[in-house]
């Protein structure tokens, strides 16, 4: 053992090891570097740095670990970046792509442009990413929403002021890598790539999103604000620019104009433009105490402790043939008012980087089918959303105060009498949510609930608050496009792209989906007759 450990001394070299630690072992470098000394047998002062490549935390049981691959440096310094760096060139002499909107889809359809040797030129209806904020602070003082910069409008998409989680149920693990490196390079920390459920935060999204757009304007493309798309140019069968702002801008066009666009869809639907009705899932957003999800998820009076992060959960279950599920958890987060008009009310959620906000809030949703909705046409789903909201706007009392009930009151169909204090800055109003949500959507959720409180003991409560209404969990349309060239099924240079398009849902597929559009587009450009 000595003698290993003089060996160990003088001897210099790079390990990976798997751990599995408690969380005060976890916390920081310093416990690592002493846990690994004891257990591997270093001299502590020979571990020049411990780098964390993987992390998870188990807490199905009642003592609670950390799962942690290292790498370890002995006598070494690390010399290697921590992420894998793209090289952006000057494409300011290229030929060029539009890409509208600048949500996920749009920023990394754009970027991956640049890698292709074309210059993007991107169209957002919204204002930048700082700009915006005074108008997501209007919602919440004068309960007035701007139809053009909202939680869904502006620089960064419906992504920007959000959880920013980044963990995605997408199985190509070489496109996810990228998209974690890609928001690396533009400033998030590097431990999203490490995290098992990586999560950038609402307080530090705006800054990465900024440098994105910095990176697209210093390799010569473009990024027009306040400049709304309305309509395409069509030479014959192919698209050839759009107009927009009263501009015309020349090119093949990404549309990734993101799930909240109704305009768009139905100017698309007008133009004749082949599109299909996509089903969605609606319910509430629900918001607990974040101690006491911490105490159920920590199995502990205590909840999280010094070391653990606000707990998460995700239920699922089946009620009467239709899927019933948590969706989009927020620890220590808030609700957050997220219409794009006034005369309607949609809930969603996010959270700072710490997850440190007093309660912990999810969608609590029912799948809809588009068979669900009576009609035949692309919009009928869209339009089962807006009447939804529209509801919870007259139950609002036409502002932004959203209708609210607590959890047992609404399983058990009882008015609440008073409400909980709760993060909803707008404000809530006591509503029974049970009689006028649509029963397909409200017996599933009753019947549910009732469910997730028999596998979490204590989550069925009244100190729970559900907020309605959450609708916009995905697209409610689907704009056809072919599955090989990405391309619309019936109009050339048209790339529909991300969630507003149907082909992705959440911030890293939409950003891959990105990324699968502008390659599809350049090889298009590529393989075009020359004039
Ligand atoms: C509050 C909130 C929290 C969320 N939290 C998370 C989360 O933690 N993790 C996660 O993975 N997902 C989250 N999501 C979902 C995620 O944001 C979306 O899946 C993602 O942003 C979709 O990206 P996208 O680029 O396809 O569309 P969007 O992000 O919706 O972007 C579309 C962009 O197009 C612009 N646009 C629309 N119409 C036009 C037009 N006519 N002309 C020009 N521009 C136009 C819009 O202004 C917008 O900026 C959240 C969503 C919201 C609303």
């Amino acid at each position: 053992m000595r003698l290993l450990l003089i060996f160990r001394t003088f001897v210099s070299m790079i390990q990976e090891y798997q751990l599995r630690v408690q969380p005060h072992i976890a916390a920081n470098e310093q416990s690592l570097r002493c846990h690994l000394a004891e257990e591997k047998g270093f001299d502590v002062r020979t571990i020049t740095a411990v780098r964390i490549l993987k992390r998870s935390i188990d807490a199905r049981q009642r003592t609670i670990f950390v799962n942690l691959k290292v790498r370890v440096y002995i006598n070494e310094q690390p010399t290697d970046d921590e992420y894998v760096k793209t090289e952006y060139r000057d494409v300011s002499d290229c030929p060029q792509v539009i890409v509208v909107g600048a949500g996920p889809g749009g920023l990394f359809a754009a970027l991956r442009l640049i890698e292709q040797g074309f210059r993007p030129v991107v169209i957002e209806r919204g204002k930048d990413v700082h700009e915006r904020k005074k108008d997501l602070a209007r919602i919440r003082q004068e309960q007035r929403v701007d139809p053009e910069s909202n939680y869904c409008f502006g620089e960064g998409g419906a992504g920007a002021y959000s959880d920013g989680k980044l963990y995605t149920r997408s199985k190509k693990r070489g496109s996810v890598e990228k998209i974690l490196n890609v928001f690396c390079q533009h400033g998030a920390s590097t431990a999203i790539l490490a995290d098992a459920h990586p999560h950038i935060g609402t307080d530090r999204l705006p800054r990465v999103i900024e440098n994105m757009r910095n990176t697209i304007i210093r390799c010569g493309g473009e990024v027009h604000f306040q400049t709304k798309m309305t309509s395409l140019i069509l030479d014959r069968n192919q698209v050839v620019g759009c107009l927009a702002g009263g501009k015309e801008f020349k090119g093949p066009v990404i549309l990734a104009t993101g799930h909240s666009a109704r305009d768009v869809y139905r100017y698309l639907a007008e133009a004749r433009i082949e599109l299909e009705a996509k089903g969605i899932a609606v319910g509430v957003r629900l918001e607990h105490p974040s101690v006491l999800i911490d105490q159920i998820q920590y199995h502990s009076k205590q909840g999280r402790g010094k070391y653990l992060p606000a707990a998460e959960y995700s239920f699922v279950t089946q009620v009467s043939g239709r899927g019933v599920y948590s969706f989009c958890m927020c620890p220590g987060g808030f609700v957050i008012p997220a219409a794009t008009d006034d005369e309607q009310i949609v809930v969603n959620g996010m959270s700072p980087s710490n997850r440190g906000g007093q309660w912990s809030n999810s969608g609590m949703v029912v799948e809809i089918r588009p068979e669900d909705v009576e009609g035949d046409d692309a919009l009928r789903v869209m339009r089962y959303q807006e009447q939804i909201e529209h509801d919870c706007w007259l139950q609002g009392n036409r502002r932004q105060t959203a209708p609210a009930q607590r959890m047992t009151d609404f399983v058990n169909g009882r008015l609440s009498y008073d409400l909980p204090r709760s993060s909803y800055a707008p404000g809530l109003i006591s509503s029974p949510l049970h009689f006028w949500l649509p029963k397909f959507v409200a017996s599933r959720l009753q019947d549910g609930f009732k469910t997730f409180g028999r596998q979490a003991h204590g989550f069925l409560t009244n100190e729970a608050v559900m907020i309605a209404a959450e609708t916009r969990t995905s697209a409610p349309v689907r704009i056809l496009r072919d599955a090989e060239t990405l391309m619309h099924v019936q109009v050339a240079g048209l790339f529909p792209c991300g969630e507003g398009a149907g082909y992705a849902g959440g911030i890293v597929s939409a950003g891959i989906d990105g990324e699968r559009c502008a390659d599809m587009c350049a090889e298009f450009f590529r393989n075009m007759p020359k004039v």
